[in-house]
C-alpha cells in the first residue's frame, strides 16, 4: 500500500476533474476541516480526503484509491471515528454531503443516502405518521448506526435497526455500483446488516419505518445521592415491563454551562429515561412504581416520535468525548452497586454519563431471514463517557471508562456491541462466533486485499 507521499498533486487534480465533490491532500486549504470528525478527540490524518457529492463520486474515489494502492475509509459524521485504525495510508471517503431522503408511505420505507442523519429521516417520516429505528441522537448518521446494529428508543418493540434494512446500494471494492437485498447479492446484504461496513462503500440504504406517531416518554431525575435506590428499583422494574417500553438507567454529571437550565446546571443525577409505544394512561400506569420513588423532576408526557431524539439529551455539536461500552448478560443488584461505587455521589470520576440500556424484547428474537446480527444475546448494554477538556485528559477519561467496564466484568456478554465499542476492537469481539466466520468469508471473497477500512476490522 502507498503512503501519503505517493499521491501527487497531478493525480489529485485528475480525480478533481472526475468528481463533482471536493478532493483534499494534506496541506491543502480545507484538508483540516474535511478530516474533522464529530469526536473531537480523534485526529485522523488520511493521505487524501474525498467529499463525495454523488454516487458516481464514490465510485470514482474507490477506483482512484485502488489504482494508487490506498485503502478506503468510508465515513459520514465521524460519530464512530474513535476505534478507527490510523488513516495515513488511506483515502477518507466522506459521505456527509449525500443527505437525500425519500419516504415511501405505501411500502413504509425510507431510502436514505449514505450521509443522511437520523433527523433527516425523523421529520419527513413523521409527516406520514411513521418513525424509523433511530438511536438517541438526532445527528448520528443513518448508515454507520444501522450497519453497526442500531439500538434506539423503539428497539425492544421493533428490534435492531440493521434488521429493518430491506436493501442497500453500495460501491464494491472493485468500484462497481451494486444493489444488495435478500435476492440480489445476498451475501453482501447479510454482511452489511449488523456486520459493519467492511465489504464496500454504502451509497444508500432502504429501511423499514413503523407506524409510531406518539409515545409516552420522559425522564425522572433524582439527586445522585439516591443512585443505588433508583438504579436498583429501575433494574427490578425492567424485568416486568412489556416490549413496548425501552428504558435507560443512568447517572449524569451535568456541566456548569450557562446554556443549561438553573435546576440542572453543575449537578449530578440518577435518571430513568423511558419511552412507551402506547397511550398516556397505560404509560403512566407502567411508570407509576418509579414515580413513587419521588423524582425531583418528572418530564413524562405524550410526545411526537420525532421528539424522541431529545430524550437522552445527547450533545448536538461535536464533542471531545471519550467513552466505551459493552453488553451485559444481566444487571443484578451487585452490578448496580458496583456501578454506583464508581459513579455515585462520592465517586471521583471523569465520566459525565454512565448508562445501562435495557435490551431483550424484540432484540432477543432472531430475524427469520438472518443478518450478521440477527439478535442480541444480552439483556443490558453499558456505556460510560466523559469529556476531555484538554488533550492531556484523554488518557484519564479513557482509564475511568475502562475501570467502569472492568467493574462490571462478571456480567460481560460473550461479545460486545459494534456501536458501543469505542476502543479499537476487531469485529470478532463484537459478533457471535458463527456470524464472524461467515463475515470473514464474505469479506475475503469481496475484498481480498482488505481495501475497505471499517470501524472494527474483519
Ligand atoms: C452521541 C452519540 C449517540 C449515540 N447513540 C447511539 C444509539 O442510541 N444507539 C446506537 O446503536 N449507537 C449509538 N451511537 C453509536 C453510533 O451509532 C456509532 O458511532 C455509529 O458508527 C455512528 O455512525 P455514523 O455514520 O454517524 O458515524 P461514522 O463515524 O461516520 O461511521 C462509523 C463507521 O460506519 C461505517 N460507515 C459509515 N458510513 C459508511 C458507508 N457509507 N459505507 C460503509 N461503511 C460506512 C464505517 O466503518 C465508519 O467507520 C451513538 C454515538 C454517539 C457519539
Amino acid at each position: 500500500m502507498s503512503t501519503a507521499h505517493s499521491i501527487t498533486r497531478r493525480a489529485a487534480d485528475a480525480l478533481r476533474a472526475d468528481v463533482t465533490g471536493r478532493v483534499f491532500l494534506p496541506g491543502d486549504l480545507g484538508y483540516d476541516q474535511a478530516r474533522q470528525t464529530w469526536m473531537l478527540t480523534v485526529n485522523q490524518r488520511p493521505a487524501m480526503v474525498v467529499e463525495a457529492a454523488s454516487t458516481a463520486d464514490v465510485a470514482a474515489a474507490v477506483r482512484f484509491a485502488r489504482s494508487y494502492g490506498l485503502r478506503i475509509a468510508p465515513q459520514g459524521t465521524g460519530h464512530g471515528a474513535a476505534p478507527l485504525e490510523p488513516l495515513e495510508s488511506a483515502l477518507l471517503l466522506r459521505t456527509s454531503r449525500l443527505r437525500g431522503v425519500r419516504i415511501d408511505p405505501d411500502t413504509r420505507t425510507v431510502r436514505a443516502a449514505a450521509g443522511a442523519l437520523w433527523q433527516d429521516v425523523a421529520v419527513p417520516a413523521s409527516d406520514h405518521g411513521l418513525a424509523g429505528l433511530a438511536g438517541t441522537s438526532r445527528d448520528v448518521g443513518v448508515t454507520g448506526y444501522t450497519l453497526g446494529g442500531g439500538i434506539g428508543w423503539l428497539a425492544r418493540r421493533y428490534g435492531l435497526a440493521a434488521n429493518s434494512v430491506t436493501a442497500a446500494e453500495l460501491v464494491t471494492p472493485t468500484g462497481q455500483l451494486v444493489h444488495a437485498d435478500l435476492e440480489h447479492e445476498p451475501d453482501l446484504f447479510w454482511a452489511l446488516c449488523g456486520g459493519g461496513g467492511s465489504v464496500g462503500v454504502v451509497t444508500a440504504l432502504e429501511i423499514l419505518l413503523y407506524p409510531v406517531t406518539e409515545l409516552y416518554a420522559g425522564v425522572l431525575f433524582f439527586p445522585v445521592q439516591r443512585a443505588a435506590d433508583v438504579l436498583n428499583s429501575w433494574r427490578e422494574w425492567t424485568t416486568s415491563v412489556p416490549d413496548e417500553v425501552t428504558s435507560i438507567g443512568r447517572i449524569v454529571r451535568i456541566p456548569p454551562l450557562p446554556t443549561v437550565p438553573n435546576q440542572l446546571r453543575g449537578r449530578a443525577f440518577a435518571l430513568v429515561e423511558a419511552a412507551y409505544v402506547g397511550e398516556k394512561g397505560a404509560g403512566a400506569d407502567l411508570i407509576a412504581p418509579l414515580r413513587k420513588l419521588g423524582p425531583e423532576i418528572d418530564t413524562f408526557a405524550t410526545i411526537p416520535a420525532s421528539a424522541l431524539s431529545q430524550l437522552h439529551m445527547d450533545p448536538t455539536e461535536p464533542v471531545a468525548a471519550v467513552g466505551d461500552g459493552t453488553l451485559l448478560t444481566d444487571f443484578p443488584a451487585a452490578a448496580a452497586d458496583a456501578l454506583v461505587g464508581l459513579a455515585g455521589a462520592d465517586a471521583d470520576t471523569m465520566l459525565i454519563s454512565i448508562e445501562v440500556r435495557h435490551l431483550d424484547g424484540a432484540l432477543r428474537r432472531p430475524e427469520a431471514d438472518g443478518s450478521a446480527l440477527p439478535s442480541i444475546d444480552a439483556s443490558y448494554a453499558l456505556y460510560g463517557s466523559g469529556v476531555a477538556a484538554a488533550p492531556e485528559a484523554v488518557a484519564t477519561v479513557a482509564e475511568h471508562a475502562q475501570a467502569l467496564k472492568a467493574a462490571l466484568a462478571p456480567w460481560h456478554a460473550n461479545y460486545s456491541f459494534y456501536n458501543l465499542a469505542d476502543t479499537p476492537a476487531p469485529a470478532q469481539a463484537l459478533l457471535p462466533p458463527e456470524a464472524y466466520q461467515r463475515l470473514k468469508q464474505i469479506k475475503t471473497s469481496y475484498d481480498p486485499d482488505d481495501a475497505i477500512i471499517s470501524a472494527h476490522p474483519v
